[in-house]
């Protein structure tokens, strides 16, 4: 799916209630068999599936994101939390202005759900623009019902069984299946209350068994994952329906 538009073009699409969907992705560690930009990846991919049914209109990914704990890896380029708010901040304000409706972030990076979050609710809270930050719901359901090896556990799949299948699914000239190693790390006890980096948790950064995954499942998982986003940004749009005043001026 494209991003290419022309300036009248998305106009037009943001006028008529068309919702824009920012896929926020992050340039980090996913093993040895997985890109750096695996959560780009993702996150443009499920937006991609998500712009035909929710009747959205796919923005540039932001392929950078919040992933300090990554830094022990080579390879990993981190935003700092305070970069991802305000460049969400920023773009949630430029689209206010261009009187869109609402914005959906679809974001692939655990470590930039803080910084999302609040950017949302200062946009709420500056000017009552509605901002709907998904981080991939319906993700644990679904790996239960269609992943066939046991997950690393605290809902963490990185680099496993999930994030290779759907890459497999929609990149798989950018998978090395042969360098692909299970490792389940041995959580300390205050983990997840104290902040380790993933160095510190694991040899390869692999928290999982991606030697599982195969491109059907991913197919699957993106299948289940974009029903799930679907319902709730359906029920998000019921709840922000479209202002019609035209007034751009507010912000
Ligand atoms: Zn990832």
């Amino acid at each position: 799916m494209s991003t290419h538009h022309s300036s009248p073009d998305l106009g037009a699409l943001l006028a008529a209630g068309s919702v824009p969907l920012l896929p926020f992705g992050a340039f980090e560690q996913h093993g040895p068999h997985l890109p750096l930009s695996t959560d780009t990846i993702m996150a443009r991919a499920l937006a991609e599936r998500l712009c035909p049914v929710v009747d959205g209109v796919l923005l540039p990914a932001v392929e950078y994101g919040q992933t300090t704990g990554n830094d022990g890896f080579p390879g990993t380029l981190s935003l700092s939390f305070d970069t991802v708010r305000a460049i969400a901040g920023d773009l949630i304000s430029a689209l206010h202005r261009q009187g869109a409706r609402a914005l959906v972030i679809v974001n692939g990076d655990f470590g930039n759900r803080a910084p999302l979050a609040l950017a949302a609710r200062d946009a709420k809270e500056r000017n009552g623009f509605p901002v709907l930050v998904l981080n991939y719901p319906g993700m644990t359901e679904a790996f239960a019902a269609i992943g066939t090896s046991r997950p690393a556990g605290f809902g963490l799949h990185h680099a496993d069984e999930l994030e290779t299948s759907i890459v497999l699914a929609v990149a798989p000239e950018a998978v090395d299946m042969s360098r692909a190693v299970a490792e389940y790390p041995v959580f300390p006890p205050d983990f997840p209350d104290a902040e380790y980096g993933m160095a510190e948790l694991g040899a390869t950064g692999v928290f999982g068994d991606p030697t599982h995954a195969t491109a059907e499942k991913g197919e699957a998982l993106l299948d289940a994952l974009t029903a799930a986003a679907a319902r709730l940004i359906g029920d998000f749009l019921r709840l922000h329906p479209q202002d019609r005043t035209g007034d751009r001026t507010r912000d």
